[in-house]
């Protein structure tokens, strides 16, 4: 018999991380006791409020306790109010450095939009409907991490740079999941500018000929990906991704599904994994019970299947789609005959659907 009791570090972080991890820990709270799986909690600062209460935005504790976990749970970090901090203060700082101390290189974004999702995006829902995509983006390399880096007094540097090894382990995470999805995967790059990316493409290839001939590779540059997600979603089953480009191209992802706040997603490969949704901390309607909380209750699905929690993790997901199909919607993804609640209710809403969905 697998372990059926598991540590959960939360992190609610700043804006509207408290309000939507508030919202996935009620949820799985929930399906864990039906489920008969004993849970464990244990709250830290992380991001702004660390900073503000500790000086740094990852507190040696915080990292030793997500460190001791089984698996992290991730609000969302940052504002304005820390903008004007120096740069080992900011709460970005802080997610950076937490992501590489777990050593998580590996960043799954998935994306998917059912029929009946698809009257939520700005586009039009025969383009958008049947959307199922994943985005494997590398996560502690690249022009994020990169050195040197700095200011002079009339110019700023950062440094683009990746090595085969942290190639080659990324694309070797893409081609599994291609294996275990709809067998292709589209390389991200821009090897028409970059140096970089002609390293990326010929390393990708080359573990592409060496293991994976099975699954369909190709490669695409970065601006006209970015055009294609819009124009034909459906091509793509699995994205490969470096750093920066991963970033952009998941929040453009956001408008398939109609909003930034139902995207979930995992960061794997390191010591502990480490669970959060795609959106930042979204001042602007922190404290307003206004956030959606799909993407934070979907990261804890994601969390479960990791734990190989399967039947756990499916009744998550089931709880969320009924929800969905009973017309609940926050505010950021309206449409026609859709009975908008805030966040609060439809955490409710999606734990009184727990059991119903029983797997
Ligand atoms: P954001 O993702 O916070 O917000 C972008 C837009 O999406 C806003 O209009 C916001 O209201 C909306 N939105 C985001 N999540 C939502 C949700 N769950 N429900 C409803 N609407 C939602 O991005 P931003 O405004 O560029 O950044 C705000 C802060 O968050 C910055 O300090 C930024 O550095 C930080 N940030 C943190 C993370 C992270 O913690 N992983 C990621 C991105 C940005």
């Amino acid at each position: 018999m697998g372990q059926e009791s598991f540590k959960i570090v939360l992190l609610p972080g700043d804006g509207i991380g408290p309000e939507v991890i508030r919202a996935a820990r009620h949820v799985i709270e929930l399906a864990a006791a039906e489920a008969g799986i004993s849970l464990s909690f244990e709250e830290h600062v992380f991001g702004g409020a660390a900073t503000d209460e500790t000086g740094f935005p990852l507190p040696e504790e915080t990292l030793n306790a997500c460190l001791r976990s089984d698996g992290i749970l991730l609000g969302a970090v940052g504002g304005p109010q820390w903008d004007v901090c120096a740069r080992e203060e900011r709460p970005e700082y802080g997610l950076l450095a937490l992501r590489k101390a777990l050593g998580s290189y590996a960043n799954l974004r998935p994306v998917t939009v059912p029929d009946f999702l698809a009257d939520a995006s700005p586009l039009r829902p025969s383009v958008v409907a049947g959307t199922d995509m994943l985005i494997v983006r590398e996560l502690i390399g690249g022009i994020y991490f990169g050195e040197p880096r700095g200011r002079a007094s009339d110019s700023a540097y950062n440094t683009l740079r990746y090595s085969k090894p942290e190639i080659a382990r990324i694309a070797q995470v893409a081609f599994e999941w291609a294996r275990r999805r709809n067998g292709s995967v589209v390389s991200i790059d821009k090897s028409n500018v970059l140096e970089v990316s002609i390293l990326w493409r010929d390393v990708v290839s080359e573990i592409h000929q060496q293991a994976y001939s099975d699954v369909e590779l190709s490669h695409m540059y970065v601006d006209n990906a970015a055009m294609q997600i819009v124009m034909n979603p459906r091509q793509f089953d699995v994205l490969l991704t470096g750093n920066m480009f991963g970033d952009i191209l998941s929040d453009l992802t956001s408008t398939l599904v109609g909003s930034l706040g139902m995207l979930p997603s995992a960061c794997l490969g390191g010591t502990v994994g480490l669970f959060e949704p795609v959106h930042g901390s979204a001042p602007d309607i922190a404290g307003m019970d206004k956030a959606n909380p799909i993407g934070a209750i979907v990261s804890s699905a994601m969390l479960f299947e990791e734990l190989n929690q399967p039947e756990l993790a499916t009744r998550i997901r089931r709880a969320v789609e009924q929800a969905l199909l009973d017309g609940y919607r926050t505010a950021d993804m309206l449409a026609e005959d859709s009975t908008e609640v805030g966040t609060k209710e439809m955490t409710n809403v999606i734990a009184n659907r727990l059991s119903e969905v029983a797997a």
